[in-house]
């Protein structure tokens, strides 16, 4: 065990001082859904936004030069580019090895699915009814329900994983634009899905540009995906008889499970900042309580937590043994300021439980 193996990557942290740059916007947007709600929690949420990543908790080993991160307070916050970002990586931590080790067996896919743009009155219903959708599609993969003609099951689904996404468009003197969509990763039976992609249609063109053909089996998703939202039944004459469904995308993932989880509302910002207050309202509302992310099947009961945590645990336990056999620690409290400043001398050395976490899942996000 080295301890440099997992040291805090310096350049990691201003990356993060930087990605909390456009949080006094995001508080400003929380008093101002104060002054109109008249709710307290808007408030403290401003304070809390201000304050992300700015105190950090540390245990000093002086005479090794090493600073032990035990605390960072961060806001949480959905917005909070700082901590979405966190929270997607640990994410894709706790996926990624799962992910990689049913890939030996199996077919790993991502698939996108995605409804017709809307604008931001329209936002919160279309989202409902895409979470109250998309679990048919998994039914069917799953074999819970049927399809005289289709068979989805041959597939070989064993589970799935779903993120959602939701990107903004804001034209000039135009209704600003939403663009919400699911990004999934299905386990399928390995080369489950081949086929030649030879459709085309609407969705095939990008800019006036043909970019990309179609398989049966994306045809198939995009008919599927589209009736299920519409509240039409699902027959195989219904498939064959419709002309063209929501566009839908399938591809191998083969290890790149990036977009997956990913920040939701990422796509909506500009120079680290959301457009503005009323883009911030609707997607306030639009998410409230909403789960961004969802398993389903193996990927849903499979119990993350403990496979990873023991060994990081016991890695980190280890660390500071070592350390306290030359010294106590000393307890500190700085300010991002401070760190940053102190991040100019090499002769401190950072550690955390996160960066152990990271190193040891050879996590390479
Ligand atoms: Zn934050």
């Amino acid at each position: 065990m080295k301890l440099t193996d997992y040291k805090v990557d310096k350049k990691a942290v201003k990356k993060s001082a930087k990605r909390i740059a456009g949080n006094e916007i995001i508080a400003d947007f929380y008093r101002q859904l104060y002054t109109e709600t008249a709710r307290e929690k808007h408030l403290n949420r401003a304070e809390s936004v201000c304050g992300c990543f700015q105190l950090w908790d540390i245990d000093h080993y002086r005479k090794q030069g090493i600073k032990d991160i035990k605390r960072i307070n961060l806001c949480k916050d959905k917005f909070c580019l700082n901590c979405q970002n966190v929270q997607s990586k640990r994410r894709y931590t706790k996926y990624k090895p799962v992910l990689d080790d049913l890939m030996t067996e199996r077919d790993i896919y991502h698939i996108v699915f995605t409804v017709p743009n809307c604008d931001g009155k329209e936002l919160l219903g279309t989202l409902d009814r895409m979470y109250t959708k998309f679990p048919y599609i998994v039914r069917y993969f799953g074999g819970e329900r049927k399809c005289n003609g289709i068979d989805f099951r041959s597939y070989g689904y064993i589970g799935a994983v779903r993120g959602l996404e939701i990107t903004t468009k804001a034209t000039k003197g135009k209704q600003v634009e939403y663009h919400p969509h699911f990004h999934c990763l299905f386990v399928l039976h390995k080369k489950g899905v081949n086929g030649k992609r030879k459709h085309i249609n609407d969705f095939s063109y990008h800019n006036g540009k043909l970019r990309r053909k179609f398989t049966d089996f994306e045809i198939l998703l995009q008919k599927t995906w589209y009736l299920f939202y519409n509240d039409q039944r699902l027959t195989a004459d219904v498939v064959n008889s419709l002309q063209q469904g929501y566009s839908v995308t399938v591809d191998r993932a083969n290890g790149n499970y990036k977009e997956v989880f990913k920040y939701a509302v990422k796509g909506s910002f500009k120079d680290g900042a959301i457009f503005n207050y009323d883009v911030f309202e609707t997607l306030y509302y639009a998410l409230h309580r909403r789960k961004v992310l969802q398993g389903y099947g193996v990927l849903n009961k499979y119990d993350f937590e403990t496979v990873a945590e023991a060994e990081v645990e016991k890695v980190y336990a280890e660390i500071l043994a070592e350390l306290r056999k030359i010294e106590d620690p000393e307890k500190q409290l700085l300010t991002l300021q401070e760190i940053c400043a102190e991040l100019e001398h090499d002769d401190i050395t950072y550690i955390s439980k996160n960066a152990i976490r990271r190193e040891l899942l050879h996590n390479d996000a």
